[in-house]
This record gives C-alpha cells, sequence and structure tokens, in this order.
C-alpha cells in the first residue's frame, strides 16, 4: 500500500463529466490498496476569467484582493470532486489551503510555502477518506491569517509540497498532455515522449517544459526527494517520470526555500584555451570541437562571445591534465581559420591560461529572479576577484577567475548566500544517484539502470533579445554595476558572456560583455545602460533583437565528450551561424539568427536522435 499525491489540472476537472472521470480513477487507485490525497486546480480556464473580471474593474487590483478572488476557483473543484467521489461510494472530504494549514509567507500573490500542517490530513487518510486539497491557495503565516496564492501555475507545487510533507510515496501530476516531450511539439512534430527526465534537467528546461509543470514544484522534488510523474488524464500510458537523488534530510520548515542559491562549487584544476580572431562563419566551432572530440578531450565550458568586426573569439576550459592535448589541437587548427590570408595581424590565434578556477553558484531559487547574478559579480568585486570568463545556465551562474583568488572568492560567495562549506560534498552525492528514487510501485517501463543519454531534451527561446556592451573597462566591479542596475530595474537577465577579446583604448584594457533578456525588457535596458555608460565608461550599447537561443539539455554529456561538437556540427551543416555559445555542466545553449532559430531546434534535435518516426499531434 502506497500513500499517493495525485494532482489533476483545470482542463482535467473542466467539466462535470470530467470531474466524474476523475473520481473514477480516483476511486480505483484506492481500491488497488493506497491511501489518496488529491489537489486540484481551478475548472478549464476559471481564474484566467476572474483574471479578466478583476481587470474590468482596475488596471492595478490589490493583490490582496486577487488572491480572495483568484483562490476561490479551487473551491469550487474541491467541493465538486468530493461530491463526486461521494456518489460512487467513495469517502472523501475537501479541504481549502487554510483549512489543511498550508502555510505561506504573506507575499500575495507569489507566496511561497513555509510549512504544512499534516495532522488534520493524516486523521482523514487514517479513516479511509480521500482528501481533496485546494491547489495554488495557502495562509499566511502572520496573525491576520491572510488568503495568499502561490502564482499562477501554483496547483503543482501545492501538490508536490504536501507529498513532501506527508512523505508520500509518489506525486502525480495528471494533464492534458501525456508527459515531458523531447521538445515543442508545435515546432518539430517528431518530438517523442520521455520516459524519465532528472529533476535537475527539468530545471534547465524550464523554458520548454514550464507550461507542463510548475518549476517550484520541480525544486520541491528535487528538495525532498519526491518521486514525480507527469502523465495524461485521459490515459493509462505511464508518462513521464522526473526523478530525484535521495534527499540530505533537509527539514521540513521552511519548506520552499527562500535561498535563491543553494550551492557554492568550485574547480581549481582548470585551464583555459582561447581561439582569437577567428572567422564568423558558419562551421568554426564545428571544426575545433569535433577535432577536440577526436582527441577524446573533454572540454568543460565553452563560450563564445560578439564583436566588432567579422571575427569571434571561442574559449573552452578542460582540467589541467590535459591542457596540453587540448592546446595541440587549437594550434593545428588555428592556421586553417585564417580569415584575411594577407593580413596577419587578423590572423586566429591561440591563448592559454594555466592557473585558473571556476567558481559556480547553483540553485533552481534563481529562475525568475532578478539580482542574483549582479549579487555574486559584486561579491567578487568587494572581495576585489577580477572576473575572466562568465557563463550562465537557468540554475547555474560560472565565473573563471584567477586560481589564487579561489579561496577568496568561494569564502566571500559562501558568507554571501549563507552556504556552508559542507555543500560540496552534497553536491557529488547528488550527482552520484540520480535515479535512485523510484517507487516501487507501480512498475515502470524502464530499468531504473536504463543508462542517462546524453541530451534529453532541446529547448528553443524566441522571447529573448541580445544586448553588448563595448568597451567596458576591465576592472572588478564592472559586471556587478551592469547587472546590479538591471536588477534594480527588474529586469532578469539570462545569458551572460563577457568576451575574451581585450583591447587598450585610452589607456584603459577594455572587454564587451553580452547578455540576453526578455524581448519586452530590451528597449529598457538599452536606453537604461546607454546612460549610465556615460557616467561610467563604457561604450556603445547595442541591442539585436532578432535571436533565438536554442539549448541542449542532458546530465548524460558529463564527462561525454562531443556532445557539443555534434550540436555545433548540425549547425553547420545547415548553415547556420553560431553568434554565442554558453555552457554549463548539463547544458550547451547557442544563439543564432532568429529566422533560423527554428531549423536550429529542428536539425539538433534529429542530430541526438531524439525525433520518433511518429509524428506528435498537438493537442487543440
Ligand atoms: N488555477 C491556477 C492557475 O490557473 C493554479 C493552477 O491551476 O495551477 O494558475
Ligand atoms: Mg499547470
Amino acid at each position: 500500500m502506497s500513500l499517493i499525491v495525485q494532482k489533476y489540472g483545470g482542463t482535467s476537472v473542466g467539466s462535470v463529466e470530467r470531474i466524474q472521470a476523475v473520481a473514477q480513477r480516483v476511486y480505483q487507485t484506492v481500491q488497488a490498496g493506497n491511501s489518496l490525497v488529491v489537489v486540484v486546480s481551478a475548472m478549464g480556464k476559471t481564474t484566467d476569467g476572474l483574471v479578466k473580471l478583476a481587470n474590468a474593474l482596475s488596471a492595478n487590483p490589490s493583490r490582496r484582493e486577487m488572491d480572495m478572488l483568484l483562490s476561490t476557483g479551487e473551491q469550487v473543484t474541491i467541493a465538486l470532486l468530493s461530491m463526486a467521489l461521494q456518489e460512487i461510494g467513495q469517502p472523501a472530504i475537501s479541504m481549502t489551503g487554510a483549512q489543511v494549514g498550508i502555510v505561506t509567507e504573506a507575499e500575495h500573490t507569489r507566496a511561497r510555502i513555509l510549512h504544512i500542517e499534516t495532522d488534520r490530513l493524516e486523521r482523514y487518510l487514517n479513516q479511509g477518506k480521500v482528501v481533496v486539497v485546494a491547489g495554488f491557495q495557502g495562509i499566511s503565516s502572520t496573525e491576520e491569517l491572510e488568503i495568499t496564492t502561490l502564482g499562477r501555475g501554483g496547483s503543482d507545487t501545492s501538490a508536490v509540497a504536501l507529498a513532501a510533507a506527508l512523505r508520500a510515496d509518489f506525486c502525480e501530476i495528471y494533464t492534458d498532455v501525456p508527459g515531458i516531450l523531447t521538445t515543442d511539439p508545435r515546432l518539430v512534430p517528431e518530438a517523442q515522449l520521455m520516459t524519465q527526465i532528472t529533476s535537475d534537467e527539468m530545471l534547465e528546461l524550464a523554458s520548454l517544459g514550464a507550461k507542463v509543470l510548475h518549476p517550484r514544484a520541480v525544486e520541491i522534488a528535487r528538495n525532498y526527494g519526491v518521486p514525480l510523474v507527469v502523465r495524461s488524464s485521459w490515459t493509462d500510458d505511464p508518462g513521464t517520470w522526473v526523478t530525484s537523488p535521495k534527499p540530505i534530510g533537509r527539514s521540513l520548515v521552511n519548506l520552499e526555500i527562500a535561498k535563491a542559491v543553494d550551492g557554492v562549487e568550485f574547480d581549481t584544476n582548470q585551464a583555459r584555451v582561447a581561439l582569437l580572431r577567428v572567422p564568423d562563419k558558419p562551421g568554426v566551432a564545428a571544426r575545433l570541437f569535433g577535432e577536440i572530440a577526436r582527441q577524446k578531450v573533454d572540454v568543460d565550458l565553452i563560450i563564445q562571445s560578439i564583436h566588432e568586426g567579422n571575427s569571434n573569439d571561442i574559449a573552452f576550459t578542460v582540467t589541467t591534465p590535459i591542457l596540453k592535448r587540448a592546446e595541440a589541437v587549437a594550434a593545428a587548427i588555428a592556421p586553417a581559420l585564417r580569415s584575411h590570408p594577407h593580413a596577419p595581424a587578423e590572423e586566429a590565434e591561440v591563448m592559454v591560461e594555466q592557473n585558473i578556477a571556476k567558481v559556480s553558484i547553483s540553485g533552481a531559487g534563481m529562475i525568475g529572479r532578478p539580482g542574483v547574478a549582479a549579487q555574486m559579480f559584486a561579491t567578487l568585486a568587494e572581495a576585489n576577484v577580477n572576473i575572466h570568463m562568465i557563463s550562465t545556465s537557468e540554475v547555474k551562474v560560472s565565473c573563471v577567475v584567477a586560481s589564487a583568488e579561489c579561496d577568496r572568492a568561494v569564502a566571500a560567495l559562501r558568507s554571501t548566500f549563507e552556504i556552508e562549506a559542507v555543500q560540496e560534498d552534497t553536491e557529488t552525492e547528488r550527482r552520484g544517484d540520480v535515479e535512485s528514487n523510484f517507487p516501487a510501485s507501480p512498475p515502470l517501463p524502464l530499468s531504473p539502470s536504463h543508462s542517462t543519454p546524453p541530451v534529453r531534451g532541446v529547448a528553443l527561446d524566441m522571447n529573448q533579445v541580445r544586448l553588448a556592451i563595448r568597451q567596458i573597462p576591465d576592472r572588478p566591479g564592472m559586471a556587478a554595476k551592469i547587472f546590479g542596475l538591471l536588477a534594480q530595474h527588474n529586469i532578469s537577465v539570462d545569458m551572460i558572456i563577457q568576451s575574451q577579446r581585450c583591447r587598450i583604448v585610452d589607456g584603459i584594457p577594455r572587454r564587451d560583455i553580452a547578455f540576453t533578456v526578455a524581448r519586452i525588457d530590451g528597449d529598457n535596458a538599452q536606453k537604461m545602460l546607454s546612460q549610465a555608460g556615460a557616467e561610467l565608461g563604457w561604450g556603445e550599447v547595442v541591442l539585436d533583437s532578432a535571436i533565438a537561443k536554442v539549448s541542449i539539455v542532458g546530465s548524460g554529456m558529463l564527462g561525454q565528450p562531443g556532445v557539443a561538437a555534434k550540436m555545433f556540427e548540425a549547425l553547420a551543416q545547415n548553415q547556420i551561424n553560431i553568434q554565442m555559445i554558453a555552457t554549463s555542466e548539463i547544458k550547451i545553449s547557442c544563439v543564432v539568427a532568429q529566422e533560423q532559430g527554428s531549423k536550429a531546434l529542428q536539425v539538433i534535435h534529429e542530430a541526438f536522435g531524439l525525433a520518433g518516426s511518429e509524428k506528435f499531434v498537438v493537442p487543440a
């Protein structure tokens, strides 16, 4: 017998008939010998309808009243589903978030869960009742007992938090799609259903999977090791399992950690190889990393940024023992990458830097929270650590610094983000045993030992624009200034890349920094940074809105040479130029021209063998 939390989304409870179908499924799960807590969303598009009503009355409705309003949607569904269950002879009782004791911060419309009382739930479960809980809502921890909501899409978060608090065997998210797909089926009909994915991969794929599964729900599943499955309400198909490593005995108090960063990692065993002034045309990265992969050299970070003129710099890091081999490959290839055969100054050049270290901060909490990267840069600036390279992904920011400064950087970051030093071990633990939390039942389609593919999914983001700031003085504190300003204006930054090329202008060494922001923030950011530049001494701020970002994600790429090369090769073969590259351990992102975005997605998806023979039919 298992304790299961099931969650049904709006479409799954969108009508009387559908509520009856859900009641049947719940009933059968109980008949099979399980105890059940059921979390539901508001029926169909109810929440959208309520938002519309509010907007008809006020351009800026109070957040407290929004919570009062929106929380009613779920209350309708819990009562109706309980009635439907009772009607077929299944004892059931409905409860609002407040009645359960889903205690949250007093932050209206975006509250995080602090803890969940389980006594009353457990009492009903012991009486053989199914408890039907309203998703998306809670009660504030303050004296006033205010009704709060968790933010749009928050019922997933309620469900996984309940599963964590009750130490349920697993959590099932029922929805109108069959699970998580390898890419967006509207762009690539050959997208396939994944049988499983790790929570870390899921978080890096946030832009792909956020509609199916709230990132905060994935964060809780990861932190508490809750096995999670996303499956269709309409079929008995097994869906996609989201797996997490065994938890580290985390307390259930402050359940949805308010911390944006939960790990500081470093690696002093790194060296950097940079290829300067390679031609800005398709195929260059493919050629370089193809050759590197053939030599079985495993690269870690890869960075390519943009420049004035028509050449690029590509840099990558490797572990020190293989530096010689990596350098030899780069040196062998450099002469062939000459952009202007008759201008030796323009010749590609290899630059090696040995005594460097990588320091990273990581945490699912940084998704959608501006200012985390800025805080990292500010901390490094205060510690007087200069940043040589920056590379970012959804849940991680990595900086390359001089290895002599590594200890100082790590100590400063740990103190800023309140991370205890033990975190390193848990990081390795985390990665070591990723398939360990499969529930004993129901039986799984794949054995847990099934090997991890190098790439799990491919995502395309067309909603970003790129800003490039020219000629930023190369000294500690500049990155902190720039990203601090953006954070102050509540602008989230996605990919950040600092160029390799250093130019002396007015006697000061300078570099460019390029980064991407959401499309709607582009003009604002450009205006604000141009103004600030006059005072802080940087050059032009260039906006390019015709870009797309395509990313591959997979924990199987760790320690496996050739994955990046394959991605770049697929782009090269299709004459798609790579404008920028940034990587984390389990993710590689490339910026390409916007009109080539969906083609890029298709060819990469295909190159990694993710395309199936059957076309996926997108549900209406
Ligand atoms: N009903 C809420 C929404 O539409 C919460 C949810 O369904 O997850 O955002
Ligand atoms: Mg949802």
